[in-house]
C-alpha cells in the first residue's frame, strides 16, 4: 500500500506544530515543574520557578511564546519507503517553507533568531530558516516527524567528549554540568548520548531530549537495564550539586536525565550531553496521508495552580533617580522591582559600542547610559495591543568581554541578564562599583508584562538585536553580583549542596 502526503499538508502540519509549541509547554514538562515547585525550598528557586510556571500558562491562555528566544528548528524525519510525494518542493524545502510560515504568522509573530554566514557577516535569514534536518528512510507507510525549536542559552551550553572505555560516564557527567552554569536556564532536562562516533553521540543527546519525562515512574519500578542505572544515578547526582533553578541554588536542577546509545568502536566511548531549558519545545506527529495534522489542544487544568505575586520583601527601585551610594547598599540574592528607562543591548549592540567607544566616535544619539541600567534582551516584535513582545533576559556570560569598556567609558550603572557572570565580568563590575541583577529565563511574557512603554533609539537594522529604550514597572529582578564582586550565582549553589550533603535536604 502506497500512502500519498501532500505538499500542502506537510508544510501545514509542520508550521501548526511550530506555532503550537512555541506557546504550549509539553504537559510532562509542566507537571515536572509543579512537583519541583511544591518540593523546593530555596526561596530564589521557588520565586524563579513560579515565574516559569506563571508564565507558561499565560503564553497557553495568550498563545504568545514561552520565551523570547522562540529558537533554532530541528527536525527528525522517519520517512517509510511505500510514502509517496505529491509535491513539487524537496523535503528539505518543504520542512523549511513550514518553519517560514509559523514564524512569520502575524497573529504569533516569532522571533528570527538564525543567522546566515556564521563565521563572517552573521545576517538574520529573517524567517527563521533553514531548519537542521536529519532525515532516515525506514519500512512503512507514514511520516513520523519530531520537531524541537532549540533555545540557544541552552544549546550553548552542549558538551562532548572522548572518554576512555574504563572511564565513568556518570563522573564526567558530574564534573561537567557545573562548567555549564546556568546559561541553559535549569530547571530542565539533560539529553545524554553514548557511543557511535563524535557526531552520532550528538545527534543521539539531542533526539533523548525529545522523549517523554518519566524519571519518577522509572524511580518508582526499578532499573532494569544499565542505562537506567546510569539514568538514576545521573539524575541524583546532578540534583545533589545544589545548582537549583537559575542557578540560584536549590533543590532541582534537572527534571529528568534521558540517554540515547548505539554501538561504538572498541577504542572509543564518546558521550555528548545536551540540556533543555525552562523553554522545553518538542512536537511529534505522524503522517499517514489522511490530511493536516492538528495536535491536541491541552487542558489548561493540568497546568499547576501557581500564580506568581513579587515578594513582599522586594525592594522598590527608581531607575530613573538610583544612585551609586543607593546601589552599594543591595546584597546578592535580594529580590528588586525596577520602575523607569532602561537600555537594551545584546551582542551585536555591545560590539558596536564598543568598536565607537574605543575609536573615540561618539554613541549615537539617545544612547547615553550614564547612571542608567542596561538589560540585555532581544525581544519578539509585539502583536495586537502588545507594546512589546515576549522579552526575558539573554546569558550574560556573552557580554563579559565587554563590560570593562561599557562600566569605564560609558557611566553604566549596572546591567541586567541571565546566568553567572565570568571572572572578567566580576572583577570590572568590582572595579567600578557596578551591580549585575538577573531576570528569570524562561519567564520572558511575564517580565514582558512590566514594559510600558518601547522604542528603539539606535542600531535598527540589527532588528531585535537594536539598542531599544523601555519603560519599565515593577520589573522583577534579583541581585546576582554586587558593588564588592560577590556572586549570588557562587554562593547560592555551594550553600544548598551543602544543604543537600549534611542537612539531609532530599532533593527530587
Ligand atoms: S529558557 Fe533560557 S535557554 Fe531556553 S530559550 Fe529561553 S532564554 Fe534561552
Amino acid at each position: 500500500m502506497t500512502t500519498i502526503i501532500r505538499q500542502d499538508d506537510f508544510i501545514g502540519s509542520v508550521a501548526d506544530a511550530l506555532q503550537y509549541m512555541s506557546y504550549y509547554h509539553p504537559v510532562d514538562y509542566i507537571t515536572a515543574l509543579g512537583e519541583a515547585y511544591r518540593r523546593e525550598q530555596s526561596p530564589a528557586a521557588r520565586d524563579a520557578i513560579a515565574q516559569i510556571l506563571t508564565n507558561s500558562r499565560m503564553c497557553a491562555q495568550g498563545h504568545r511564546p514561552v520565551c523570547q528566544d522562540t529558537g533554532i528548528v530541528v527536525v527528525f524525519l522517519k520517512v517509510g519507503m511505500q510514502v509517496q510525494w505529491d509535491a513539487d518542493l524537496s523535503v528539505e524545502e518543504m520542512v523549511n517553507e513550514g518553519v517560514r510560515r509559523a514564524y512569520l504568522d502575524p497573529d504569533n509573530v516569532l522571533r528570527a533568531s538564525i543567522v546566515a554566514d556564521p563565521a563572517g557577516a552573521r545576517k538574520n535569514t529573517r524567517d527563521n530558516t533553514p531548519a537542521v534536518i536529519h532525515m532516515q528512510i525506514v519500512p512503512g507507510h507514514t511520516v513520523e516527524v519530531k520537531l524541537a525549536a532549540k533555545g540557544g542559552g541552552s544549546e550553548n551550553q552542549a558538551r562532548f567528549a572522548m572518554l576512555n572505555p574504563s572511564d565513568n560516564i556518570a563522573a564526567w557527567v558530574l564534573e561537567t554540568v557545573p562548567t555549564m552554569g546556568a546559561g541553559w536556564c535549569p530547571p530542565g532536562i539533560l539529553g545524554i548520548g553514548i557511543g557511535g562516533t563524535a557526531e552520532k553521540a550528538m545527534l543521539l543527546a539531542k533526539e533523548a531530549l525529545l522523549d517523554p519525562i518519566d524519571i519518577h515512574a522509572l524511580k518508582a519500578r526499578g532499573p532494569k537495564t544499565r542505562l537506567d542505572e546510569l539514568r538514576m544515578e545521573i539524575f541524583d547526582g546532578v540534583n545533589a550539586l545544589g545548582i537549583g533553578a537559575q542557578g540560584l541554588g536549590g533543590l532541582t536542577t534537572v527534571l529528568d536525565v534521558k540517554i540515547l546509545d548505539y554501538p561504538t568502536h572498541a577504542a572509543s566511548l564518546p558521550v555528548a550531553i545536551i540540556p533543555n531549558c525552562a523553554a522545553t519545545r518538542h512536537a511529534h506527529f505522524v503522517m499517514d496521508g489522511t490530511g493536516r495534522v492538528a495536535l491536541p489542544v491541552p487542558n489548561l487544568d493540568d497546568w499547576p495552580q501557581v500564580n506568581w505575586a513579587p515578594a513582599p520583601n522586594a525592594r522598590r527601585v527608581n531607575l530613573d533617580t538610583v544612585t551609586r551610594q543607593e546601589i552599594a547598599g543591595w546584597k546578592p540574592g535580594e529580590p528588586l522591582l525596577l520602575s523607569g528607562r532602561i537600555l537594551t543591548g545584546r551582542d551585536a549592540a555591545h560590539r558596536r559600542i564598543a568598536d565607537l567607544v574605543n575609536s573615540g566616535t561618539a554613541l549615537p544619539p539617545g544612547v547615553d547610559f550614564t547612571n542608567r541600567f542596561i538589560y540585555y534582551v532581544g525581544p519578539v516584535d509585539p502583536v495586537r495591543d502588545e507594546i512589546v513582545g515576549p522579552a526575558g533576559p539573554t546569558t550574560a556570560t556573552r557580554m563579559d568581554k565587554f563590560t570593562e569598556v561599557m562600566l569605564a567609558k560609558t557611566g553604566l550603572l549596572g546591567m541586567i541578564g541571565k546566568a553567572e557572570r565570568g571572572a572578567a565580568g566580576i572583577d570590572a563590575i568590582r572595579r567600578h562599583k557596578a551591580v549585575y541583577l538577573i531576570a528569570v529565563g524562561g519567564a520572558a511574557y511575564l517580565v514582558s508584562k512590566a514594559i510600558r512603554s518601547s522604542r528603539i533609539v539606535a542600531f535598527p537594522d540589527l532588528g531585535m538585536e537594536a539598542i531599544y529604550e523601555f519603560e519599565v514597572e515593577n520589573m522583577p529582578v534579583v541581585v546576582a553580583v554586587d558593588t564588592e564582586g560577590n556572586a549570588a550565582h557562587s554562593t547560592g549553589p555551594a550553600e544548598w549542596r551543602q544543604r543537600i550533603a549534611t542537612l539531609k535536604v532530599i532533593p527530587s
